[in-house]
């Protein structure tokens, strides 16, 4: 990202940049808000539309049941108060895409408020609360479509498919104090909401979508600067480049004695900056009145103990458990925690194995690593939850070494082929007769009578190392119970 001319990172320091964000989520509801409309992205253009989302003239609403219960079941993953009592309003301003008119949203009265995510506090260290200021309900507009025909240079074209889909706008309080801490609350907040299951978050669809609000003020100031509002960037880590280009950009103005302007910017990545999209003088006035063709939405307690229930247990709690339950460090929970459904699969398999510990080392050390090594996802692992409970539990018996599991879990991925089916075909050997591991295990003490020393010496660790030897001149192939077991006899016997 190309740095604004003239600011030192002294001058910045004297600045405090102020952040607050604005995201849309669409709702995964099979229906649109308002009509019976299938809600789904894509799909041959305006095929997606009844006369209520085209805003044909008679057409009423009905609110969908299902888009509510997303909104209080968001809100309350988000610990927002759910307000029994919400009003929808219509936003209007006129725009091609949006046929009505106007946008049924809801303005004063929204479903829920004061809600919060954690963030590390970039200022003071720990962890922060930056706040919600409110969730509401709304409608998505339909889509210009700007390119991709012979006549796009002269003709515009719409399409409406996406007119009327449920939608939820997050408000953040102007809590946030840097782009890392956006960038931070955004990523925690598409990981509950994906949790929660109420939007897919596609920000390549647009199912995720966000504005940021951005100021600065001197350090010492009691009241905020100016803001101005970056439109629809992308993605998380443009959002936070787009935010370190503003910051910068505002305190050159300010440094340069001039005044930030309260205007709309769009980002362009390419170019690492900001543009003027439109100022706040021109802005709409949206004459926002209460939605006369709906009745005020009454979410009782009733129906919020109902959705209460489906709050899923949440990445934070999870992780923590994770950790207590597996003895797991922090960034292992964090690896099996980063998807809900892959949570389950792996808490599924630990529960089946005889140790649910081995199964979280195997997997997040030999199987994450040969991901990693051949650039797959987790979702393309040749080695299937099930395959992982067996080439646990045989370690676990001690039927396969270390190193033969390792040799299994190769051919796995070289072939890409599941653990059992490369179990049953391989069947590694192993020397199970005690008086062969014995010679071995004699041999390995006879070539090292210095580590022998030590462990007369009490050092019973080094146990251990006499282990690896007859391991590696065994091939891998020593029943690892048994070489266990008789290492020490022969060692105290020597
Ligand atoms: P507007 O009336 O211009 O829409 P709002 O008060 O509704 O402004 O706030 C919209 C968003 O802007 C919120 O996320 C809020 O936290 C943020 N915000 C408000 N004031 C500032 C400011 N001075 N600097 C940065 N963000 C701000
Ligand atoms: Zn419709
Ligand atoms: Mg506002």
């Amino acid at each position: 990202m190309p740095a604004v001319a003239g600011v030192s990172p002294e001058v910045l320091a004297k600045y405090q940049p102020v952040i607050g964000l604005e995201v849309h989520v669409q709702l995964l509801t099979q229906t649109k808000a308002f009509c019976g409309c299938v809600n789904l992205y894509g799909g041959e253009p305006n095929t997606h539309v009844c006369p209520v989302c085209l805003g044909l003239p008679g057409a009423l609403p009905v609110l969908n049941k299902q888009a509510v219960e997303y909104a209080v079941l968001a809100g309350m993953a988000l610990h927002c108060t759910i307000n029994k009592h919400s009003v929808f309003a219509r936003k209007n301003y006129f725009y091609p895409d949006s046929p009505k008119g106007y946008q049924i949203s809801q303005f004063d009265k929204p479903l829920c408020e004061f809600g919060y995510i954690e963030v590390a506090d970039s200022l003071k260290g720990g962890i922060k609360k930056i706040g919600i200021t409110r969730i509401h309900m709304e409608e998505d507009a339909g889509k210009s479509i700007h390119d991709g025909f012979a006549d796009s240079a002269t003709r515009t074209y719409i399409d409406l498919n996406r007119c009327g889909t449920p939608l939820i706008e997050i408000v953040s309080e102007p809590d946030i104090r840097s782009a890392d801490e956006a960038f931070e609350y955004l990523t925690k907040l598409k990981e509950i909401l994906l949790y929660t299951g109420v939007s897919d978050c596609n920000m390549e669809e647009g199912s995720l979508r966000c504005d940021a609000n951005v100021s600065v003020m001197l350090k010492d100031a009691k009241e905020y600067g100016t803001k101005a509002e970056i439109k629809n960037v992308n993605s998380f880590r443009f959002i936070r480049d787009a935010i370190e280009f503003e910051i910068e950009r505002q305190v050159e103005i300010i440094e340069s004695g001039g005044a930030v302007k309260q205007e709309s910017r769009l980002y362009n990545s390419a170019e690492g900056r900001t543009y003027s999209m439109r100022s706040k003088e021109e802005a709409h006035d949206y004459r926002y009145f209460p939605e006369p063709d709906l009745p005020h939405l009454i979410v009782d307690e009733e129906w919020q103990e109902a959705v209460r229930k489906t709050v899923p247990e949440l990445p934070e709690a999870k992780r923590a458990r994770l950790i207590a339950e597996y003895e797991i460090s922090a960034q292992d929970a964090a690896t099996i925690a980063s998807s809900r459904s892959f949570a389950d699969q792996f808490e599924e398999a630990a529960k089946k194995a005889k140790s649910p510990k081995r199964v979280a080392n195997l997997l997040l050390g030999d199987v994450l690593g040969r991901l990693k090594a051949a650039n797959l996802e987790l979702e393309q692992s040749p080695v299937s939850m099930a395959g992982l409970v067996l080439a646990a539990d045989l370690a676990e018996d001690g039927k396969l070494s270390s190193r033969q599991l390792k040799d299994l879990l190769d051919i796995c991925f070289a072939k890409n082929e599941d653990f059992p089916a490369v179990y049953e075909r391989e069947k590694p050997q192993q020397i199970t007769d005690t008086g062969a591991i014995e010679a071995m295990i004699a041999e390995a003490i006879a070539a090292n009578p210095k580590q022998l020393e030590q462990y007369k010496g009490g050092k019973k660790t080094v146990a251990a190392f006499f282990v690896g030897q007859v391991m590696r001149a065994s091939k891998g192939q020593a029943n690892p119970a048994m070489l266990n077991e008789l290492v020490t006899k022969k060692l105290d016997e020597a």
